[in-house]
């Protein structure tokens, strides 16, 4: 039989990465859509995949030009398209709303516009966002729960959540939004608060730093491993018909908890090292994100295999590592001065 053949925008981030190695995993032919500037600078952009690099193709195309997209899809038709890029760091919506908004609005327009005219047998998979529930109203959030959004994030998750189900409704295409809420891992980038703990936790371990600034203590997250839910992505995309599902660990814990824990990895206590600073503040927080995927594990047969703690401790892990090489780097410059 042919193998499945998919595209990941995205490819790669956290997610794309891996989700480029499960679909591997089973069998397709796993296609990228990749900037141009990532393709001229492998070596930064690219430390994700790099392992994968052979077994994959890349095309280049930005989700900024319709015709750049228009361009690919004229040209490879697609079983299945993973669309996980965006801007997706809320910190920075709030600075710069503008291109956070035309970003993953139009982007995910082109897509799907894009897939409608010349592929509309494609399935699409849309990454929703729990920051779409927001200032939350009903705790936990599921399928039912109102969006009341609070950055330009979460407000341009909303837009491509509601753009994917009206391309499902009104042109009949296999369109589906995974509600997903965090998930970390070490390959999760170093502005997120969980790579942030993880990576000053090794740092200070290994001598090279002595604090850790941080924002808002007592936000609570639902924070699951990515390698989890990139399974629950491909789920989705394998049913009948196209749902929009909740997916989750359904712990909640707080920042200062993910800092009490990864500390103690290194035998070390958070209070000495954790500065509040004003500056990590958002100005309108998300405070307390709680998921039930009930419905996602019941419709998938879905189950997060790592656990919250497992979590931390392979981020610590990883971090220790990277900062074990800092440090020599440093010590065999210092040898070399
Ligand atoms: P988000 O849920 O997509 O915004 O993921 P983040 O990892 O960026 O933030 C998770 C939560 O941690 C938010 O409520 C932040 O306000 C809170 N937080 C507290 N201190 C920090 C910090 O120094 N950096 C970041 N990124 N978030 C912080």
């Amino acid at each position: 039989m042919k193998p499945k053949k998919a595209l990941i925008t995205g490819l790669t981030g956290q997610d794309g990465s891996y989700l480029a190695e499960h679909l591997l995993s089973l069998g397709y032919e796993v296609h990228g859509l990749v900037r141009r500037v990532a393709l001229e600078d492998p070596g930064r952009r690219f430390n994700r995949i790099e392992h994968l690099l052979d077994q994959i193709t890349l095309h280049a195309a930005s989700l900024e030009s319709y015709p750049s997209i228009f361009h690919i899809f004229s040209r490879h038709q697609f079983d299945e398209c993973y669309h996980l890029a965006a801007q997706s760091f809320v910190g920075e919506s709030f600075a710069d709303g503008f291109s956070t908004m035309n970003t993953n609005i139009n982007g995910t327009h082109y897509m799907l516009a894009g897939l409608r005219e010349l592929q509309p047998q494609c399935k699409f998979y849309f990454a929703g966002s729990s920051e779409m529930f927001g200032k939350v109203r009903e705790v936990p959030q599921k399928e039912t729960t109102p969006f009341h959004p609070r950055s330009p994030y979460g407000i341009s998750k909303v837009a491509g959540f509601d753009l994917t189900r009206n391309y499902r409704e009104a042109y009949g295409m296999f369109c589906v939004s995974g509600i997903f809420f965090n998930h970390e891992s070490p390959r999760r980038g170093f502005e997120f608060v969980t790579r942030k703990i993880t990576s000053a936790v090794a740092h200070i371990h290994q001598g090279l730093a002595s604090e850790l600034r941080v924002g808002n203590l007592e936000a609570r997250r639902d924070w699951g491993h990515a390698k989890d839910y990139v399974r629950a992505m491909h789920l989705m995309v394998q049913r009948e018909e196209p749902e929009d599902l909740v997916v989750a660990s359904g712990e909640s814990h707080s920042v200062r908890e993910f800092c009490e824990l990864a500390f103690a990895e290194v035998g070390l206590d958070y209070r000495d090292y954790v500065i509040q600073d004003e500056k990590f503040y958002r100005p309108a927080e998300v405070e307390h994100l709680i998921g039930d995927s009930s419905k996602a594990r019941e419709a998938l047969g879905w189950e997060p295999q790592y656990t919250f703690q497992e979590l931390v401790k392979e981020m610590v892990s990883r971090d220790l590592e990277l900062a074990g090489k800092a440090a020599e780097m440093a010590s065999s410059a210092g040898a070399i001065a």
